[in-house]
């Protein structure tokens, strides 16, 4: 290229090159299809519904394996194309919309069980969690955690992109200490490098949205799979609900997975699961697991609670497991019927749990539907919440989210796509930001999505 030569040529030159040199690494250049697979949920968002309607990549590699993936990663770096990572693409913020364009990265084919011991499992990233968890039901283990949309979501897009979900009430969160044990990634250099990183190591590519590496391998921990109920409590008030749901969380006893207390009128819009929704009632969704579930029911009914539905769960094609009405699920229901609504996802104080969820509640009385997922953090019981705002503009939103901040919550904001910002400390892990300049120098992983970070070459 010479200096007079318009970027969008240098582009097109710098692609055909990559294409005709890949040899037969499958590739996808329908211009169609590239452009719908180029998205996410994004679009819970208003304001990055704008923001990234038109982004595209431009073409798809679908790697079958690590020389595949090795041979492409050399060429988009000799040509200076930049890669973004995609699993099953239910990623909220933009993770895997590609902002640069160039190459939208599937890592599906990356879909095989390495091994299974007691205790762990070694996993192809792109495998689909809903597959994995099936498979390993033979050995009688399960992921300790997934997030609601274990089903269409890989097992290195939660690692790279998610926090926790399904399980975190006994197991906290991905950032726990020994939720991630070990991780393979490809780095993005002239010559890329192959690379394990073990135990503490690992949580360089935890929400790094895909920037400090390619995951191709995982091994993660694995808990007893109980035979799990779905179940639905029906409560008088929300303050009810939050209560028998704190108190389930802190029965260690009580083998549960899922805690989820919903405010009415969200359970309006939970479709088949309606008739087990008392109208105008908040309910608590649950998984308990059958054998301790005579002692789950005790706790709840000391609380006034109504058993309206009790089912094993149950997750094959056909069926809808109660998980998918509780994280981000939630909000998809309600979204389905109501275009007019978005979210916050917040994390409340542990010693001052309910009152600060019910404070912040009432200070947006027409405007905020609760909506809390009871985990552990840090040794402690506490609650993340996905509530449902009714959005009237950006301005409003964010005096919503200031007056949350103000008041002790922490917001991951999820109306922005850069790691720093929709992360609660508003800031890139000192750790993740040094390891992305040892792997990635000219910047080309995800580009836009760590913004502190300025490329070396
Ligand atoms: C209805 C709904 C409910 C949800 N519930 C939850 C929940 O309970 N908990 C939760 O944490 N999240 C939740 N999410 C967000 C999302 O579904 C999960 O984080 C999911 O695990 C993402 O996996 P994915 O395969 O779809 O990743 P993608 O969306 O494809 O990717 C996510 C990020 O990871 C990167 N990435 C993907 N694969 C790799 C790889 N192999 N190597 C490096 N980077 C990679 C991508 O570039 C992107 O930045 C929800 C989303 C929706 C729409």
């Amino acid at each position: 290229m010479n200096v007079s030569t318009p970027p969008e040529t240098f582009r097109a030159e710098a692609l055909a090159a990559l294409i005709a040199e890949l040899g037969d690494v499958p590739v996808i250049t329908e211009e169609k299809v590239v452009r719908r697979r180029s998205r996410d949920f994004f679009w819970y968002s208003p304001i990055l519904n704008e923001e990234l309607a038109e982004k595209s990549a431009d073409i798809i590699a679908a790697p079958r394996h690590e020389a595949d993936l090795l041979h492409l990663i050399r060429l988009c770096v000799k040509h200076r194309i930049p890669v973004t990572p995609r699993g099953g693409a239910t990623g909220n913020y933009g993770q895997a919309v590609p902002i640069e364009r160039g190459v939208l990265l599937d890592m599906t084919g990356f879909d095989q069980i390495e091994w299974v011991k007691p205790g762990r499992v070694r996993v192809g990233a792109g495998m689909m969690m809903g597959r994995l968890d099936q498979e390993l039901k033979g050995s009688g283990q399960e992921l300790r955690l997934h997030p609601s949309t274990k089903r269409t979501a890989t097992i290195g897009g939660f690692v790279a992109g998610g926090s926790g979900g399904v399980g975190s009430v006994t197991y906290g969160g991905l950032r726990e200490p020994g939720n991630i044990l070990a991780a393979r990634i490809v780095t993005m250099e002239p010559e890329p490098r192959v690379i394990e990183l073990r135990g503490d190591a690992a949580q360089k590519i935890n929400r790094a949205y895909g920037t400090t590496g390619i995951i191709t391998a995982l091994e993660m921990p694995l808990a007893p799979a109980w035979p799990w109920l779905d179940v639905i409590v029906a409560f008088p008030d929300y303050p009810t609900a939050l209560q028998a749901g704190l108190a389930v969380a802190r029965a260690d006893g009580v083998v549960k997975k899922l805690l989820s207390p919903i405010a009415w009128p969200l359970p309006s819009y939970f479709g088949q699961m309606k008739p087990a929704c008392p109208e105008g009632k908040p309910i608590l969704i649950a998984m308990a697991s059958e054998a301790t579930f005579d002692s789950f029911a005790d706790i709840i009914a000391s609380f006034g609670g109504e058993i309206t539905h009790q089912a094993p769960t149950r997750e094959e094609p056909g069926q809808v497991p109660l998980y998918e009405y509780t994280w981000n699920h939630t909000t998809l229901q309600m979204l389905k019927a109501d275009r007019s609504v978005t979210y916050l996802q917040c994390l409340y104080p542990h010693d001052r749990l309910l009152s600060s969820i019910l404070e912040t509640a009432a200070m947006f009385p027409e405007e905020l539907i609760p909506h809390c997922e009871f985990i552990r953090f840090a040794g402690n019981i506490t609650a993340s919440a996905l509530p449902v705002i009714r959005y009237t503009g950006k301005e409003r939103l964010y005096e919503i989210i200031q007056a949350h901040e103000n008041h002790g919550v922490m917001i991951a904001n999820p109306h922005v796509i850069t790691l720093e910002e929709g992360s609660r400390h508003k800031r890139a892990d000192a750790d993740q930001l040094g390891f992305k300049a040892e792997i990635d120098p000219f910047g080309l992983l995800n580009p836009g999505k760590m913004r502190s970070y300025q490329p070396s070459k």
